[in-house]
């Protein structure tokens, strides 16, 4: 499998540190507002990476950060004059909600750095301690000279650092190559915590650092984000790690290019974005979403219309009328051998694509040839009956590093019975609205109720 590594400006064979586990770390959403659906491209790339390393048969331990403390998250909430937990944990649920509408797998941990002050300040205090940051009216910065290094990432031309100067904002541009803040001093009416530095709060970079090599080690696989976390975020995070380590950070850095509207970045501060649940409300399903985030290259800049929301809406119509097709089939006709080599043919096709730096369109190309070819081989998609299983387990395996098709969604039949037991228990207590709502969801799920004489029969709509 290749991927393209930021560090090295190539195209790289992904050999991971141990071959049967793979640590990744993707910088998360900052809980200040609801996440977009740009910054939902980012994740749900680094989301068909993870599926796909699964599928690849390696163990995958990922980390996603929750940044709920920074400049904006401090200002808004003393704004409103709440904690700093009570102005982020909605949008904290907002976001797990959002990720799981999108299919996006759990990772395995999802810190939060507020929870995570005290490992921030041991490392300042190893940075201090080894020459590599000081100490300055209550702030601490990272002394960017110290690091020969430094810049390697984004590419810097080291002439441009201004050597003992310091930036204390969490974002800042490439012209402002400065000493970055570690530590930032209390201001008047702010949060903050206490410090052996006096009060104050962390910088935005320092957790991703503090977090990576808690959870996962002080060299991780992959390191993930979108490419505006480049510079400065990506690069001060070496920095930081390395200084302490004296280790490599990170082995393959990974960025997802941007989703834009009429060539721009979708941001907050255009005002150019949509929420997940805004184009909910329009009608789309989320998956269409899903679908048009992952379908372009993750290298390649995507633009976003309505267009392609309703284009995948009927990529994914295609491909579901197809799994229910052959799921139906009635064919009594023996197994074809020519079907099986069809999957094989396009399970080639598909990993040839994906290992090739995640190319998804192409993966995607595999799974519509595969269509078209078994629709041409057999009218109707009524394969023979006894390569019914085959061709459902081959849409089935390729879901699961895709994720934007709604295949198995019938529940099993113990499920239902349950729920119906349940439904029966809420009559006979008079609780109708639980009732309603046991059959609303069995009816959401395709699957009809009636009520007969000698108890509740279901039927399945597809
Ligand atoms: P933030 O919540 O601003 O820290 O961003 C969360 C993630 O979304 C980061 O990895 C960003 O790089 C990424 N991101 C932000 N805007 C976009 C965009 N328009 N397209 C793709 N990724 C983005
Ligand atoms: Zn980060």
């Amino acid at each position: 499998m290749k991927l393209y590594n930021t560090l090295s400006g190539q195209v790289e064979t992904f050999v991971p540190q141990s071959e049967e586990h793979v640590t990744i770390y993707t910088c998360g959403p900052t809980v200040y507002g609801y996440a977009h659906i740009g910054n939902f491209r980012t994740f749900c790339s680094q989301d068909i990476m993870r599926r796909y390393l699964k599928y690849r048969g390696y163990n995958v331990r990922q980390v996603m950060n929750l940044t709920d403390v920074d400049d904006k998250i401090i200002r808004n909430a003393t704004e409103k004059r709440v904690s700093v937990d009570e102005y982020t944990q909605p949008y904290i649920d907002a976001f797990l909600a959002d990720c799981a509408a999108l299919n996006l797998e759990q990772v395995e941990e999802y810190p939060r750095a507020t929870r995570t002050i005290d490992d921030m300040i041991a490392l300042i205090q190893r940075l201090i301690d080894q020459g590599h940051a000081y100490e300055k009216d209550g702030s601490v910065y990272f002394n960017i000279s110290s690091l020969p290094s430094y810049g390697r990432l984004s590419g810097l031309d080291r002439r441009e650092i201004k050597s003992g100067v310091s930036v204390d904002a969490d974002e800042y541009e490439k012209d402002d190559v400065r000493d970055f803040v570690l530590w930032k001093a209390r201001k008047e009416g702010e949060h903050y915590w206490d410090s052996p530095f006096g009060e104050g709060r962390p910088g935005w970079h320092l957790e991703c650092s503090v977090m990576s090599m808690k959870y996962l080690g002080e060299t991780i696989d992959i390191h993930g984000g979108g490419e505006d976390l480049i510079f400065p975020h990506h690069e001060n995070e070496i920095a930081q790690s390395e200084a302490a380590t004296g280790k490599p950070f990170v082995k393959y850095w990974v960025h997802c290019k941007y989703l834009v509207v009429d060539g721009k970045k979708m941001s907050k501060s255009l005002g150019n974005f949509y929420t997940l649940r805004q184009l909910l409300e329009k009608g789309f399903s989320p998956l269409a979403i899903r679908y048009t985030l992952v379908s372009g290259h993750y290298r390649k800049q995507l633009n976003f219309t309505f267009e392609s929301l309703e284009n995948a809406t009927k990529a994914i119509e295609r491909v579901e009328a197809f799994y229910n097709a052959i799921a139906q089939t009635a064919n009594q006709a023996p197994a074809d051998p020519a079907i099986d080599e069809k999957i094989i043919q396009y399970r080639e096709r598909f990993v040839a694509a994906m290992d090739d730096d995640l190319n998804v369109s192409g993966g995607l190309g595999a799974l519509f040839e595969f269509i078209r070819d078994i629709n041409i081989l057999y009218a109707d998609s009524q394969v023979p009956a006894d390569n019914r299983d085959a061709v459902l387990g081959f849409l089935n395996e390729l879901n699961g590093v895709l994720a934007c098709f709604n295949l198995e969604q019938d529940m099993a039949d113990e499920e239902i019975m349950a729920l119906i037991d349940e439904r029966n228990q809420a009559r006979a207590d008079r609780n109708f609205a639980r009732a309603d709502e046991i059959r609303d969801l069995l009816k959401e799920k395709g699957i009809l109720l009636e009520d007969m004489r000698e108890g509740t029969r279901f039927k399945r709509m597809n």
